[in-house]
């Protein structure tokens, strides 16, 4: 697996790093009010799974499924809801927890879909940040690292459903693709 990985973006100390600045920023901002975390399936789980150990503080684990991609690497445009809720979302403070923001279209539908829900507050914190790939002018509130244009794989992010389970993010070598 790790031998079709072409260049190594950030390794896991950084990301270990991150994340735990990340975690303690959301305990500091989010004191007293027993946040939802919901998590964008499945590109979100570790970077979940390591933010929620540390918050130090009450909060609800919830996920939800939203896909704009199909198998490849481009972005379909169309989003589908394929896992519903299964929390109250009313009234409670959201932060929505996701792999990367790369075009927006994601989090905008989620963004829109969610508040018709009435939470109390609604937060996006994303692990990668693409801006320069933006179709829509949406912006996150917690961002663990900016990045340049590439197809990033690792740490949740898949290709064709692998590479999830790498510690690190990186891009594949480009005869993966072919
Ligand atoms: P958006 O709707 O912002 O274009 O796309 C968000 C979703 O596209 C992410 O949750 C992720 O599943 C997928 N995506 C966007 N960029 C990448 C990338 O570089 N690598 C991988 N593996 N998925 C990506």
């Amino acid at each position: 697996m790790r031998n079709n990985i072409e260049r190594v973006y950030f390794t896991e100390e950084m990301i270990q790093t991150r994340v735990k600045e990340l975690g303690t920023q959301l305990s500091e901002d989010y004191r007293g009010k027993e946040p939802l975390l919901l998590g964008v399936l499945k590109g979100s789980f570790i970077f979940l799974a390591d933010l929620s150990r540390h918050m130090d503080m009450l909060c609800d684990i919830e996920f939800i499924t939203a896909s704009s991609y199909g198998a490849g690497t481009e972005t379909s445009g169309e989003v589908k809801i394929t896992k519903a809720l299964d929390s109250v979302v009313e009234g409670r403070h959201v932060i929505i927890v996701e792999d990367i923001l790369d075009t927006g279209l994601t989090l905008e539908f989620l963004k829109k879909y969610l508040s018709s829900l009435n939470p109390a507050s609604l937060k996006i914190c994303t692990f990668l940040d693409k801006p320069s790939r933006r179709k829509v002018p949406l912006r996150a509130d917690y961002v663990g690292f900016e990045c340049v244009d590439a197809f990033y794989v690792g740490y949740g992010l898949d290709y064709a459903g692998h590479y999830r389970n790498l510690p690190f993010i990186g891009s594949l070598k480009p005869d993966i693709y072919a």
